[in-house]
């Protein structure tokens, strides 16, 4: 039976522990039981299923998933945090907890070694110093992945979500989409957690998508050209990209490229969606003569 999730335990297993709460490493534990199963549902975790958890804290949201999943791996950073879990989950014989940052583990490898390579699903309240680089992490290291279920900064998830036309679309939008279909499950206040946050939070899903919604000859290529044209929002696509380092375009070559996809030569990257960044990315490639 699930204990923590409510503001008296979760003050008791912290005094019990003299725990000092580390800022620095996003810590902001959830007290609210009715968040924590509408994570649990949006996560869809049945008895077959292999979770990954980052960040478990003390072990709140870890309770739940050892409750419905198969098994449970769960990577936090803080070696002060690791007592507390071993105490907190040891009526758990299906949980794993790995010391270490996350960004810094073989998730791939862990996969092939726990799950016999199959997708896991991955659950978190994620330290929002790090966000993005733990999702792009994930999408770009081709972990098999079914879903990703977070809480986020409410910013962030609303990034994540936005097409052309909006001030928050961006390459974390492109990127997100890219690889999965995002589905905003809550919007949680910040009195929902221990300390409360400065920032409003949401849960959202990103389900990876079995194939990916565009055909584009280089992603990596096409994430660069997303990249520069966001760095410079204010700069038409052509200034943009001309001006970026990674890149070594000329100005003539985005025009021409931007006529053929019937577009103006003063378009900004702010209004081209996914298909069109995939469009221009193969002209280049095809006119800078990138070979595949
Ligand atoms: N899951 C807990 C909960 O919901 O109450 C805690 C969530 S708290 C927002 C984020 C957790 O991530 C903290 O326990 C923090 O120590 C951990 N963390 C921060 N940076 C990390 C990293 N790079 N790798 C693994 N865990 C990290």
């Amino acid at each position: 039976m699930a204990t923590l999730g409510n503001p008296q335990e979760t003050i008791a297993v912290l005094q019990r522990y003299g725990f000092n709460i580390q800022k620095k490493y996003g810590q902001n534990f959830l007290i609210d039981t009715h968040v924590l199963d509408k994570i649990i549902d949006a996560a869809d975790i049945g008895p077959e299923d292999f979770v990954l958890e980052i960040g478990p804290g003390i072990g709140t949201m870890t309770q739940y998933l050892a409750e419905s999943a198969r098994e449970v791996v769960a990577v936090e950073i803080d070696r002060h945090l690791i007592p507390i879990l071993e105490d907190t989950l040891s009526a758990y014989k299906n949980v794993t907890i790995i010391n270490d940052d996350i960004l810094k583990v073989d998730i791939s490898k862990l996969v092939e070694e726990r799950n016999e390579g199959r997708p896991v699903k991955v659950v978190a309240n994620l330290p929002y110093y790090i966000t993005t680089p733990i999702i792009m992490g994930l999408f770009e290291s081709n972990v098999p992945l079914s879903s990703i279920t977070i809480m986020v900064q409410k910013e962030v998830a609303q990034r994540m979500q936005t097409g052309p036309g909006s001030k928050d679309y961006g390459a974390l939008s492109l990127a997100v989409q890219y690889y999965a279909e995002p589905c905003l499950i809550a919007n949680v206040p910040p009195n929902c957690f221990i300390p409360r946050p400065t920032v409003g939070s949401a849960v959202i899903r990103l389900t990876r998508h079995e194939k990916n919604p565009v055909e584009v000859k280089d992603p990596i290529f096409m994430f660069q050209l997303i990249r520069a044209s966001f760095n410079q929002r204010r700069k038409t696509l052509q200034n943009g990209l001309h001006n970026s380092s990674e890149l070594q375009i000329s100005k003539e070559k985005v025009v021409e490229a931007l006529e053929q996809m019937g577009l103006p030569a003063t378009v900004r990257g702010e209004k081209l969606d996914l298909v069109q960044f995939a469009q221009l990315a193969d002209l280049l490639s095809e006119t800078m003569n990138i070979e595949y």
